[in-house]
């Protein structure tokens, strides 16, 4: 059972006064420490790598994060901005680590946003592998410790969660991706609730936090934590999201990386006080 939990915001797109080493850039990176209560260590967990070795790398030794420590490394999909520092962290590891992730993180990722241009994993699996990665293809959910679980695939049901403007090679041919290797992380904490960490949400943030209820079989929402893809959403999607969240009513809101400042200030307009921003280097205590 989880008993208690520990975020480090180690890359995300806006910085803080406070923590004035740290670099900031358009990307995600979450240290999670977990206490199982098991007598055993903390289990530590990576979710997602920034968009680049160099920030990531800066990151971790600022905040005094010992990378050869990591347990494991969950990925929420295949986008530069998750995957660029990967191949940092393994090369500054001399043991290797599984890495749970769905099998589409290396089709080719494209976006015309206003040209056509790569943003995919500037790595190919063998290269992952060669430097210690023992990868882990999972569609579907899966769990990682007691409590502790990935969504795999998050079924589109929110008609107002529409994805956009991506691009990629399906069965051959140049064509729309609606990014089906968009996963989260669900956390069931006794007495508290769920808890669902985000890396972009393409699925939506809704959709997601609504499967993971499904899997977890915890209906009350506590917190939800990282990217919630509304940059470029219209009024009307971003004002959908805010009332499903003051339907959900969680205790903690922290929307970052491409959540966009439009959004952002919509949300903490309509969510209050519980509403409040992820910046580089914080730290979030469960
Ligand atoms: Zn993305
Ligand atoms: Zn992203």
């Amino acid at each position: 059972m989880l008993q208690d939990l520990r975020l480090t915001i180690v890359v995300e797109n806006s910085a803080s006064l406070e923590n004035n080493l740290l670099q900031a850039q358009h990307g995600l990176s979450i240290l999670l420490d977990l206490d199982m209560d098991l007598g055993m260590e903390d289990m530590k967990l990576l979710w997602d790598t920034g968009a680049s070795s160099e920030v990531m790398l800066h990151n971790a030794n600022a905040l005094h994060i010992d990378l050869q420590e990591i347990d494991l490394i969950c990925l929420s999909h295949g986008h530069y901005d998750h995957t660029g520092g990967l191949m940092g962290v393994l090369q500054k590891r001399t043991s290797p680590i599984p890495i749970v992730a769905h099998p589409d993180i290396y089709a080719p990722k494209l976006k015309v946003q206003p040209y056509l241009k790569y943003i995919g994993a500037p790595f190919s699996r063998h290269q992952l592998e060669a430097a210690g990665a023992i990868m882990l293809p999972c569609r579907s959910p899966a769990t990682l410790a007691p409590g502790v679980m990935t969504t795999g695939e998050v079924p589109r049901i929110e008609a107002f969660e529409t994805v956009e403007g991506f691009w990629t090679m399906r069965d051959g041919q140049y064509s729309a991706d609606n990014i089906p290797d968009d996963q989260s992380l669900a956390l069931h904490l006794p007495g508290k609730g769920l808890i669902v960490i985000s890396g972009c949400a393409h699925s939506g943030i809704i959709n997601t936090i609504r499967y993971a209820q499904r899997i977890t079989g915890e209906e009350r929402l506590y917190a939800v934590i990282g990217g919630f893809h509304l940059m470029g959403a219209d009024q009307k999607r971003i004002d959908s999201t805010a009332r499903a969240l003051l339907d959900l009513n969680p205790a903690i809101i922290r929307p970052g990386h491409c959540t966009g400042q439009k959004a952002l200030s919509r949300l903490q307009e309509m969510l209050g006080e519980n509403c409040q921003p992820l910046a580089v280097g914080d730290s979030i205590e469960f």
